[in-house]
């Protein structure tokens, strides 16, 4: 492979550290590379950040064909800079490609390419506490032609942008309204893939939610309307009597790297964790029972999200008193101690770079 690097003549100021937001802000540069039917993946390069050239009937803007990922590039307390379980987001990548046709990419070598963009980037990850270098790979196709057919052509590209400390306001737990008309995804479908659409058929909820005073929806399966999936864009976790559980992955639900994180946590930390199917029914059998004792959601972008009320119609649950419960809140602590690198990270999860 022969990685190509073109650097700026016109590097940016880098933005206020307090107010980053999230995604409003990309570096100086961006890996990209083709993919040309017959050649395969070719022409890796590193090349200022700037807009794409592309046909207006490129197949991505008609028929959808866009995954990607999301990863951080985490501060450690010593400067350097570190990755979290990379080459998890990576294989991901592969499986959302197969799903919908895209090819696959070499994991080693875009993991290579990847470090020395963020070489080059170094100065733009953040140093404030809970800020860190969002990292988005991902790939659509570029064909320019408007017959349905999986296209030959492809761009897979990495753009870096420095995002904000997402509870800069402390963890407030979040209302979550249950969805009961439109469903996100179904098992056959392509819900366990990153992909573009799954965020375009769901935003729709965003307006209910809105409608609601609610900060997202939760989502049921897309059959019986009767076991949970996720919240969001997050996965979900319910306490419940003692016991963490987390809904199986069927096909329908994201398989998170950061869910996969905290079941593997728990048991660590001496919580019995399960996957399996949870009923919105049994939810609230054990709000009536008192024994819903936690509800969070978790994702690369807030780690841990806390439910503090579930909307069902005209109907309010409050858990946990409205608080982020103690199960939630030592989970965050450890799983972003070690991502930042300030807690020993015994699970060989982190890349030091
Ligand atoms: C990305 C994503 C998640 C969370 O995955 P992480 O790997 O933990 O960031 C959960 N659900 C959906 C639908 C997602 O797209």
């Amino acid at each position: 492979m022969a990685l190509r690097i073109e650097l700026t003549n016109n590097p940016k100021a880098k933005p206020d550290e307090s107010a980053l937001g999230f995604g409003k802000y990309f570096t100086d540069h961006m890996f990209i590379m083709d993919y040309t039917e017959g050649i395969g993946w070719h022409d890796e390069r590193i090349v200022p950040f700037g807009p794409l050239a592309m046909s207006p009937a490129a197949m991505v803007l008609h028929y959808g064909q866009a995954i990607f990922e999301g990863l951080k590039a985490y501060r450690r307390p010593d400067g350097k800079i570190q990755l979290f379980r990379p080459m998890e987001n990576l294989n991901r990548f592969n499986r959302s490609a197969d799903r919908l046709c895209i090819p696959r990419i070499d994991t080693e070598m875009v993991f290579n390419c990847l470090t020395k963009l963020l070489e080059i980037e170094a100065d733009w990850v953040p140093h404030s506490a809970g800020t860190s270098l969002y990292i988005r790979p991902f790939a659509v196709a570029m064909d320019p032609v408007l017959g349905v057919h999986v296209a030959n052509t492809y761009h897979f590209m990495i753009i870096l942008s420095p995002v904000g400390n997402y509870y800069a306001e402390g963890l407030k737990p979040v209302r979550i309204l249950v969805e009961d008309e439109y469903v996100r995804a179904v098992r056959g479908g392509m819900g366990f893939a990153k992909a573009a659409g799954n965020y375009a058929v769901s935003l729709i909820a965003d307006h209910t939610a809105k409608a609601h005073g609610c900060a997202q929806v939760l989502w049921l399966d897309g059959v019986e309307r009767k076991y949970i999936e996720e919240v969001g864009s997050m996965n979900i976790f319910f306490k419940i009597n003692g016991q963490l559980i987390t809904p199986a992955l069927q096909g329908s639900i994201l398989g998170g790297i950061t869910r996969k994180s905290v079941l593997e946590l728990a048991g660590k930390m001496g919580f019995d964790a399960v996957e399996r199917q949870i009923s919105i029914d049994e939810v609230l059998q054990a709000h009536a029972d008192g024994t819903l004792e936690e509800v969070f959601g978790t994702g690369t972008a807030a780690v841990i999200s806390p439910v503090g009320h579930l909307v069902i119609g005209d109907k309010e649950y409050r858990i946990a008193d409205g608080e982020m419960g103690p199960c939630a809140s030592a989970i965050y602590d450890k799983l972003t101690g070690i991502q930042f690198g300030k807690l020993e990270d015994e699970m060989d999860w982190t890349v030091v770079l």
